[in-house]
């Protein structure tokens, strides 16, 4: 599996490094990264590789599942239209939905704004042997928040160290966290946009407001490269994925978890003793 790359297309070890993120650099990250980007893959090359990844997360599912003892979370992250649902239908409805559970995060209801804003996302924690996907997540806390001005900067600002404290705390208790922000251009979101525009059945994907977040995209830019610099850990890691095709994107994606999940490692629990003796009528 694999070896049939050509040397152009990067190995699952140099993929990885190339959609990763170094926390703590400081660094301009999203100017560097194309999000057009394909690795060599062509369409089919690319279809037929997500196709030979997924084969391998659906038994890793199964093991993580019937192992039991420790859980995922996939964080999705993402400006509008990068494709963050069509994501989830690609690579997570290929697994046993039995395991996987996907919480969207919206703007917060009445309740959700009368506590703190790490009290929503918490409830959601994936259990033992789950696979938990936030469409969304904590990070909008210091994303659309920073951004539209909801808190005074004193207030986002201390989230980060907070968000760190929490997600560390996840993977200390067992839990593999997984973070991906969906990189699209500004000029793909603008041909996505027109086609919910012109095209009846996605005409309700559109809402007027995404306008308004389009025009903030340098300030949405921004915000993205802090959150993902200043929290993007070993047991936390950020991933910059390419999203303008959705054949490269698949690939990247289900290289990670793939990556993450052979890490745990999980294993079939032991059979019950006298298991080979039992003879059913
Ligand atoms: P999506 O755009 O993810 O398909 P929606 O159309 O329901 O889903 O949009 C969710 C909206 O909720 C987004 O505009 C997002 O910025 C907003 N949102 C999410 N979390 C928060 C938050 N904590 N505070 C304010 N707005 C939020």
């Amino acid at each position: 599996m694999g070896n049939a790359l050509s040397p152009k297309q990067p190995s699952r070890k140099e993929l990885l490094k190339a959609l990763r993120v170094e926390g703590g650099k400081g660094t301009a990250l999203l100017d560097d990264r194309d999000a057009g980007e394909t690795f060599g893959w062509d369409k089919e090359q690319a279809v037929a590789e997500f196709a030979a990844e997924m084969a391998e997360l659906v038994e890793l599912q199964k093991r993580l599942y019937a192992d039991g003892s420790n859980s995922v979370l996939f964080v999705l992250q993402a400006m509008d239209a990068a494709g963050k649902d069509s994501t989830i239908r690609s690579v997570f409805s290929g697994l046993n939905p039995a395991g996987v559970d996907v919480n969207p995060f919206g703007v917060p209801t009445d309740e959700e704004r009368a506590h703190d804003y790490l009290w929503r996302i918490h409830q959601h924690a994936p259990a033992d042997g789950r696979i938990g996907v936030f469409n969304r997540s904590h990070y909008e806390d210091v994303l659309v928040v920073r951004v539209k001005g909801f808190a005074d900067e004193q207030v986002w600002k201390r989230r980060y160290d907070h968000i760190a404290n929490f997600e560390q705390m996840l993977a200390d208790e067992g839990t593999t966290i997984i973070k991906v922000f969906l990189n699209v251009s500004r000029d793909e979101q603008k041909e996505r946009f027109q086609e919910r525009l012109d095209r009846p059945d996605k005409n309700w994907k559109f809402r007027a407001g995404d306008l308004d977040d389009r025009t903030l995209w340098p300030e949405f830019m921004r915000a993205y490269t802090d959150a993902l610099e200043k929290t993007s850990t070993d047991d936390a890691p950020w991933y910059v994925v390419p999203a303008d095709r959705k054949w490269a994107r698949n690939v990247c994606i289900a290289r990670i978890l793939r990556h993450h999940l052979e890490e745990i490692d999980p294993q079939y629990p032991a059979p019950e003793a006298g298991l080979d003796q039992i003879v059913i009528d």
